[in-house]
């Protein structure tokens, strides 16, 4: 069992989050909030009613509930508010460096919101944060699978104009069906952009999605990357060229991609020299932000040197300036002199 002393250590160990959807932030205090501040009608009337949607099968049934909750965002300032909180956990949670993933798609052409509201209160949390907080940290802009290619293009060209304020494109929602290869195009406008390119692959899908998002949209990094585990040979591959993993434990254990942690392949990733890194992916409905994900790992074999190690891969991994880097660096030092590792 985690103690306190570790646990504690665990919360304060300096990091980066580098798979997370604000969307996926959203508590269910702050939607029953934003629901009434907005005048939209939930199913649920109380936090406890709503509490009990949590049990989830697999990654649709999470995401039916994720995208209902979502059309309670409707201004400026519910994007920011939702922000604000997730920093403040963040910052709570050790992070000093977070890069968002968030869906405009469903915003803009589901919810009929307009994009710049939706860009405008998600800088203006993260500056605010930034400011509160010291936390550093980028928007991916996430195109939504599941939803159709025109929508996906729309989106780019909504965001062209203000390219500079977005740090990359992501590829998320329902897995199984909508393979890396359909998405090609849009990485390769959003990499004209300057953006960088992520891709979650081999969460459900097979390790040939894997392949694919390495491939043929040159993704930097593959968010969760669990199915790399059936290929051996794109496993040594992934390794050799140090291509991050962003792994999600309780993410995994909750949509049922695992059956019980000490399933959870990170262990074996890291003996077969897969840079790994830890994050909390949709933390209001998982059951936990990104160090309860540590902790969680704690619990099985990892010892607190791997913990540690996995905690300068985010920052090696992510995409701050070497700047910033260093100076991140030098903090999980002293953290590591202070408590002995
Ligand atoms: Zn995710």
């Amino acid at each position: 069992m985690v103690g306190t002393a570790q646990r504690q250590a665990l919360r304060t160990l300096p990091k980066a989050e580098l798979h997370l959807h604000i969307e996926g932030t959203l508590e269910p205090e702050l939607a029953m909030k934003l629901a009434q501040r907005n005048n939209i009608d939930l199913p649920w009337h109380t936090v406890e009613e709503l509490e009990r949607e949590y049990q989830f099968e697999n990654l649709q049934s999470f995401l039916d509930l994720y995208y209902q909750l979502m059309q309670t965002l409707r201004t400026a300032d519910d994007f920011r508010d939702l922000m604000l909180a997730y920093l403040e956990r963040a910052h709570n949670n050790g992070v000093m460096h977070a890069e968002i993933f968030f869906d405009p798609q469903v915003h803009v052409f589901t919810n009929h919101l307009d994009y710049n509201t939706v860009l405008d209160g998600l800088r203006e949390g993260m500056r605010i944060g930034r400011e509160r907080y010291g936390i550093s940290g980028g928007l991916i802009l996430s195109i939504v699978r599941d939803m159709s290619l025109e929508s996906a293009n729309a989106i780019l060209d909504m965001a062209e104009p203000r390219k500079n304020e977005i740090l990359g494109i992501g590829l998320d929602s329902a897995e199984v069906g909508y393979p890396p290869e359909l998405f090609a195009d849009q990485f390769e406008r959003a990499r004209s952009f300057g953006w960088h390119a992520v891709a979650h692959a081999g969460e459900e899908g097979p390790a040939d999605y894997i392949r694919q998002a390495l491939d043929l949209l040159r993704a930097e990094r593959i968010d969760h990357g669990t199915h790399l585990l059936d290929d051996t040979e794109l496993m040594e591959r992934v390794a050799r060229d140090g291509i991050a993993l962003t792994c999600c434990p309780l993410s995994n254990l909750r949509l049922q991609v695992i059956n019980s942690m000490n399933e959870h392949p990170i262990a074996r990733f890291m003996r077969e020299g897969v840079t790994c890194t830890v994050n909390s992916d949709d933390p209001a409905y998982f059951g936990g932000y990104v160090a309860a994900n540590y902790e969680a790992l704690a619990e099985t074999r990892l010892s607190m040197e791997q913990l540690v190690a996995l905690a300068g891969n985010s920052i090696d991994a992510s995409f701050a300036d070497d700047a910033r880097k260093t100076t991140m660096r030098a903090q999980l030092d002293s953290w590591r002199t202070a408590h002995g590792f």
